[in-house]
């Protein structure tokens, strides 16, 4: 048989290719086809049954209609933005690249036509937080981060997101709830963190906080900023695929505690101390398998020019799309650092 009129299906070929989404697989579906055309080319040969004839083509007519309807669904939702939560609220040290990550991050978004952001967001200096002394209120922008986290990102509420950004995020946030926040990103979901969204939930007693775990890494301490030269070790991954053999970059660089190689994928890494230049190990950005869902992170963004530089924002925007499952990267856990 013929395929269908492009003219008239413009997504019928797709959505046969892709089960017919999903309400019949292809080999299901290309048999009734047969079948019913067979049928309509025998009554009509022989005009032995007209009432038989006219049923046989009303089904084949409807079932391409099925078809051409729910392809053109499902390549609608395949093409539609993802949606993105950004979260810079802080709880402890405030970034004054806060600003320039949230315009970053919706302009990446524009222009690939990945994702779409909401925000979750206090920005202290707003006037609504002003307090006597013209300084901001600190309880009221307290009240404020409280409100935030509990509409945007109650269990309810984490239903209208595709992924989640912890951009320069800092402290213990008070999450309204912690365990299903991971458990919605354990579901499949997207989980991205920037800079010091390491530098947050620290227990006093050691113990190593779930959000810690989740991400794979805690900060321990930063020394003056520096200028290293960043190992990229998967040259193919979205996240550091526009990144050759190094990425050199002046920035506040985070060490590190309860991180272990067998636990990330490593992306980018230093084999020399930022500040002494003694050998080691010092992980920088990683990803990582969480359940079903996608862990990126990354240690830099400290500084505006960081966040405002092209090969900062390559970097992010294809952990953005991996995460979001939008583009293919390995996740497994390597034995060496070197580039693979
Ligand atoms: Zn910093």
């Amino acid at each position: 048989m013929g395929t269908l009129n492009p003219a008239l299906f413009p997504h019928a070929g797709r959505g046969i290719r892709w089960s017919v989404a999903g309400l019949l697989r292809e080999d299901q579906f290309k048999m009734l086809v047969v079948m019913a055309w067979k049928e309509v080319l025998e009554c009509g040969k022989y005009y032995m049954n007209l009432q038989k004839c006219w049923n046989w083509a009303s089904l084949l007519l409807a079932g391409a209609a099925i078809v051409a309807v729910a392809s053109g669904q499902s390549w609608a939702a395949e093409k539609a933005p993802k949606r993105l939560l950004v979260v810079t609220v802080t709880k402890g040290f405030r970034h004054s690249s806060i600003p320039t990550a949230e315009k970053v991050l919706a302009e990446l978004g524009a222009k690939s036509g990945a994702f779409t952001v909401d925000y979750a967001r206090v920005e202290p200096t707003d006037a609504d937080f002003k307090g006597a002394d013209g300084k901001p209120d600190q309880a009221k922008v307290d009240a404020a981060i409280v409100r935030v986290l509990a509409e945007k990102m109650n269990a309810t509420a984490l239903k209208n997101y595709d992924g989640v950004v912890f951009a320069n995020t800092t402290g213990t946030l008070p999450l309204p709830d912690e365990a299903a926040f991971l458990d919605w990103i354990k579901s499949g979901k997207a989980f991205i963190a920037t800079h010091s969204a390491a530098d947050m939930f620290h227990h006093k007693d050691g113990e190593v906080d779930p959000y810690i775990d989740m991400l794979g890494a805690e900060f321990k301490e930063h020394h003056e900023q520096a200028t290293v030269e960043c190992l990229n070790q998967d040259l193919r991954h979205p996240a550091t695929r526009a990144i050759g053999k190094s990425y050199v970059v002046k920035d506040e660089i985070y060490l590190m505690k309860n991180f272990s190689r067998d636990r990330v994928h490593g992306l980018l890494s230093l084999d020399k101390h930022p500040n002494t230049g003694g050998a080691g190990d010092y992980p920088i950005a990683w990803c990582r398998k969480y359940g079903k869902g996608n862990v990126f992170y990354t240690s830099l963004g400290h500084r505006e020019d960081v966040w405002e530089s092209p090969i900062y924002q390559a970097h992010l925007l294809g952990g953005i799309k991996w995460a979001l499952g939008l583009e293919q990267g390995n996740a497994v856990p390597q034995k060496t650092l070197s580039a693979q």
